[in-house]
């Protein structure tokens, strides 16, 4: 019984020996952090049989556990790739990204990095932004700043316009295009909104977003009181992208100011202004 009892010290400790490694009590001592790399194990169910055990000395656990890190940051990486590739349409919106501000307007910049870092409670209460103004740039760079930002935390943006939107259901219904399915997404960005035709396609789309209470980013030339058509077809629909988008944010070409007031009360106000 020792014999056995040495036997199968001595052949599995052959097993994971490596250069520097010692014999100390008879168990196998890694040379490098000085863990034992053999322990004692009794079978109850087989009489009590004592087996030698091989065990992970700190340094096998770090090192698997560097190799676990690598290879779910490698499919993090993966998946973030997936969703830039479904989810920023124009290779454009993927170049605006927090680290290329110039921070001219460093209050747009915290309220936008806030509203990522606070996403979850944006969600809770359906608040999406606004960014109107005459800048040519700036309100599609921060409405994308927030998409990138969102997508490298592994939530579903999408970026487009509802022109393109419309196209893309137009096409699907005649079987020419895979229809976008805005359920895959968890935040909806439309860029230069108020120059697209209102149809029905347009305002069903716009009424999905509002009946799922995804949050909606909206950039636009037009502000909040030119987005107040007389006409019922437009009325109905931006009456819809004003409430959903409960932060309204003047953006100029050199200079920008935050509104003073955010619509979706105290809550949002506090959390975005942080
Ligand atoms: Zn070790």
């Amino acid at each position: 019984m020792f014999t056995d009892f040495l036997m199968e010290l001595n052949s599995r400790a052959a097993l994971i020996r490596n250069d520097g490694d010692y014999l100390k009590d008879d168990f196998l001592h890694c040379g490098v952090c000085n863990e034992p790399k053999q322990a004692v194990k009794i079978i109850p169910f087989a009489n009590n049989k004592k087996l030698i055990v091989n065990l992970q000395c700190r340094c096998e656990r770090e090192k698997e556990e560097k190799y676990r890190l690598e290879l779910a940051e490698q499919e993090r990486q993966r998946r973030i790739q997936y969703l830039i590739r479904h989810g920023l349409t124009y290779p454009k919106y993927r170049e605006c990204k927090f680290s290329a501000d110039d921070q001219r307007n460093p209050d747009i910049t915290k309220l936008c990095c806030n509203y990522v870092r606070h996403f979850q409670e944006m969600q809770d209460i359906n608040n999406g932004i606004l960014f109107y103004g005459d800048s040519s740039k700036g309100k599609t760079f921060y409405a994308c700043c927030i998409a990138n930002a969102l997508i490298q935390r592994e939530v579903p943006v999408l970026v487009s316009t509802l022109s393109n939107l419309v196209q893309n259901r137009v096409k699907a219904m005649k079987g020419e295009a895979y229809e976008i399915s805005l359920n895959e997404f968890k935040c909806i960005v439309l860029d230069d909104l108020g120059t697209e035709n209102i149809t029905q396609t347009a305002f069903n789309i716009i009424d999905e977003i509002y009946l799922s209470k995804k949050p909606l980013i909206i950039t636009s030339n037009l502000g909040p009181s030119q987005l107040k058509f007389s006409d019922m077809e437009r009325k109905r629909i931006y009456e819809r992208i004003l409430e959903m988008c409960g932060t309204k944010i003047l953006v100029k070409n050199n200079k920008s100011r935050l509104q003073s007031g955010i619509e979706k009360g105290k809550t949002a106000d506090n959390i975005l202004k942080s």
